[in-house]
């Protein structure tokens, strides 16, 4: 018997939340997209924008399958390396592939826009034209010009040119409707070849000359981890390791936090060399977004700057990457697909073939791990560049200070002789608002958020109570709401509060404030910091926003307040992320001529972490803590996820993770820790618990993961409520 003709089947990534492909027909025209092309797809009672994952001859009975609608892309959008890494991420991260997909594409592609880029718009004679006897158009003097002009020009002319010399467009257009112009788009010409040295770099120090020659030097994919403390110089290392992938035409992926990628820096890496640089971050409309990924897949850009989805940034000639600050949180993403931009860039360095290279002061324990274990080859800077010297760190004991004084008498005074000796001083408080706490001195009422378990922080200016969790606002309460007294009254401190304190000991100085509410207002934030780069004496007073890659010329004194919280804290990484940002808190002062100093006011001076923090040495911090995660099996030593769910009841989400928490069943090894009732058990009104999974190795882990989600995608009670999965998770509250 002849074997049945099989029939051709497409396999569509599609944004569905199910963790799968789907098959369809080819179209009605018989057109077969290729991989990689975006087709609409009926799915449901819906249309939806799917990209082709590949195509399948199939036996199977194939009536039931719709045919794809319509092929969007005559040409992939997005190529093998793009696919792979996307494969990668949702078998990972476990996540639905379609919306792996979706959240790699830039908005207007995931909505079915072309994938063209602008070209330049030019007016061109047509034949007619060409031959048109300009004296026929004496009563029409503009078209007259226009058409002149043009037969000088006979390539024709940008429609932007003519704009600016004052051709009108009416005119054009009446010599359109007479044949004897047409507009046409054409490709924009690449840049005239410049030398790709803009300016003359400094002489790289002896450990940043080695670091640069074992970058260059290296094959293949090989992962650095660039360990540097502040201001030794590793953007100066990132810019010279790239100039000969450059020089061949290769481009580089740089990933660097949101705050990091302020004028200051893109302006950097433009000065350096001739090559287009494109940003991408939160700022940018949808079209400005577009346009830089197209640029980036056309390999016109040659280097890339970006936050943490550009990660997924298509490249033609992907010559390196690099993620600075590589131990910063914002490389995690917190919904969605929750994938670190830190991993995935190592991944696809791999995918690749590529070096990629993670900068940072204070790396991750577990960055810090892999190198110490030689995964990733290990280059250190330990000294600062040029002749500036590591700052002094100075406990500040602060056990005597009155609840309500958010700063001693010694932080003001050293603050007020910085001033006087015309530099800059920074106070640190990783707090906005005025104050995080409205509460009764009758009865002891607290104002707190009415969706959140959270306390609400008032915002003076606003006049409002705020809820940082969910942005829940309103207005201050005049009576307690628990006993109706007037005798309400707010504790401790926020970033608003502080600048106000300040502004009333040091009434003549300028205080510039860095938090995200006095940056809201666009360009407010480059301003600011255009004021401290350039080093008139002022306090600096703000959050972490502060702490991340600046580089202040003229501060050379930071005071940190409140900063020991994060050793007390119950998250695991508390201690880490402390003093990770007390030490790039501290980074930021001194980084030219003049010493820095750091004043760390502490309520809990004997705290022996602070102790080590003391000696300004990371290395030191990061040996005490990994020796109690070892010990205790805790990441980089175990691997964890997360299953959280929210839910109306808080019954509900305890009895559903309750009942899927069995062991049997598990890879040997895989520990339970829960289900717990959240740490902040509600939030914008959904109740919230979890449960852990510790894994001494990444495969039974994984494994354990996929038998946890098939007990959850069969449990009735998942349906009633929203969960998700988050591997390797770092928000554990
Ligand atoms: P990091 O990123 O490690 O904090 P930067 O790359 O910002 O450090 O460098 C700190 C400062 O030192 C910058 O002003 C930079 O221009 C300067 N610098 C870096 N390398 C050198 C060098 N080899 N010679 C002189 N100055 C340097
Ligand atoms: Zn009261
Ligand atoms: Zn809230």
């Amino acid at each position: 018997m002849p074997p049945s003709p099989s029939t051709l089947v497409l396999k569509v990534a599609v944004p569905a939340p199910l963790r799968q492909l789907f098959d369809y027909l080819p179209g009605r025209s018989g057109e077969l997209p290729a991989p990689g092309c975006r087709c609409e797809v009926p799915f449901g009672n819906r249309m939806l924008i799917g990209v082709v994952w590949g195509h399948q001859q199939s036996e199977v009975e194939s009536s039931k399958l719709k045919p794809i609608r319509r092929v969007i892309d005559q040409q992939p959008l997005l190529d093998e390396d793009l696919m792979a890494l996307c494969d990668h991420a949702a078998s990972y991260y476990h996540h639905p592939i379609g919306d792996v997909v979706a959240t790699m594409l830039p908005v207007l592609l995931r909505q079915g826009n072309e994938a063209l880029l602008p070209g330049r718009l030019e007016w061109q004679l047509t034949a007619q034209g060409r031959f048109a006897e300009p004296s026929a158009l004496n009563r029409a003097p503009r078209q007259q010009q226009a058409l002149e002009l043009l037969q000088q020009h006979p390539a024709g002319l940008p429609a932007d040119m003519l704009a600016g010399l004052d051709i009108q467009r009416t005119a054009l257009t009446s010599l359109e409707k007479k044949g004897w112009v047409v507009l046409r788009e054409v490709e924009s010409k690449a840049p005239a070849p410049r030398s790709l040295m803009a300016e003359v770099p400094p002489t790289p120090g002896t450990e940043q000359l080695a670091a640069i020659k074992a970058i260059q030097g290296s094959k293949g994919f090989t992962p650095f981890l660039l360990d540097g403390i502040t201001g030794s110089g590793k953007t100066e290392v990132y810019l010279q390791a790239m100039a000969p992938l450059l020089a061949e035409k290769k481009q580089i992926l740089v990933l660097v936090p949101e705050i990091g990628l302020t004028p200051q820096t893109v302006r950097r890496f433009e000065k350096r060399f001739n090559v287009p640089v494109i940003s991408l971050h939160s700022g940018l409309t949808d079209r400005e977004r577009l346009h830089g990924w197209l640029r980036a897949r056309r390999g016109e850009a040659g280097i890339i700057l970006g936050t943490r989805s550009a990660i997924f940034t298509p490249l033609l000639q992907p010559g390196m990457i690099i993620v600075d600050e590589a131990h910063d949180g914002s490389l995690k993403q917190q919904d969605g697909l929750r994938y670190s931009a830190r991993d995935l860039a190592v991944w696809r360095a791999r995918l690749l073939d590529i070096p990629v290279v993670l900068g940072s002061a204070t790396p991750a324990l577990e960055t810090l791990q892999l190198a110490r274990a030689g995964r990733y080859r290990h280059l250190k800077l330990s000294e600062r560049a040029g002749n500036a010297v590591p700052p002094t760190l100075l406990l500040e004991d602060c056990r005597s200070l009155p609840g309500r004084q958010p700063i001693s008498p010694n932080s003001l005074k050293a603050i007020e002789e910085t001033l006087n000796k015309k530099q800059q001083a920074l106070v640190f408080l990783n707090r906005r608002g005025y104050s995080p706490l409205i509460h009764c001195h009758d009865c002891g009422w607290e104002a707190e958020c009415r969706h959140c378990s959270v306390h609400m922080t008032w915002h003076k200016s606003d006049n409002r109570l705020i809820c940082h969790h969910c942005g829940a606002q309103q207005r201050i309460p005049r009576h307690c709401p628990g006993c109706g007294s007037s005798n309400l009254g707010d504790a401790g401190t926020g970033t608003e509060k502080l600048e106000e304190l300040l502004k009333a000991r040091l009434p003549d100085c300028n205080i510039i404030r860095v938090d995200r509410d006095s940056t809201r207002r666009k360009g407010s934030l480059d301003a600011a910091l255009k004021k401290a780069h350039s080093g008139a004496p002022a306090i600096l007073v703000g959050t972490q926003m502060l702490a991340k890659g600046h580089h202040f010329p003229n501060l050379t004194l930071a005071v940190i307040l409140d900063a020991d919280g994060g050793f007390l804290s119950s998250d695991f990484r508390g201690p880490e992320h402390a003093g990770q940002l007390i030490l790039q808190v501290a980074g930021r002062t001194g980084r030219e001529q003049v010493a820095g100093r750091v004043l760390i006011q502490s309520r809990h001076p004997e705290h022996p972490l602070l102790h080590i923090l003391l000696a300004g040495d990371y290395n030191k911090l990061a040996d005490a803590l990994l020796g109690e995660r070892r010990d205790i099996g805790l990441p980089p030593f175990g691997h964890l996820a997360l299953i959280r769910v929210e839910a109306a009841k808080i019954d509900q989400g305890m009895s559903l993770l309750g009942d899927i928490a069995q062991l049997e069943g598990l890879p040997e090894g895989v520990q339970l820790l829960g289900p717990i009732p959240a740490p902040i058990e509600r939030r914008q009104g959904r109740f919230r618990s979890q449960l852990l999974l510790l894994g001494p190795d990444r495969p039974p882990l994984h494994r354990a993961i996929d038998v946890m989600l098939a007990r959850l995608d069969s449990h009735p009670l998942a349906r009633k409520c929203r969960w998700h999965l988050d591997v390797d998770p770092v928000d554990l509250l």
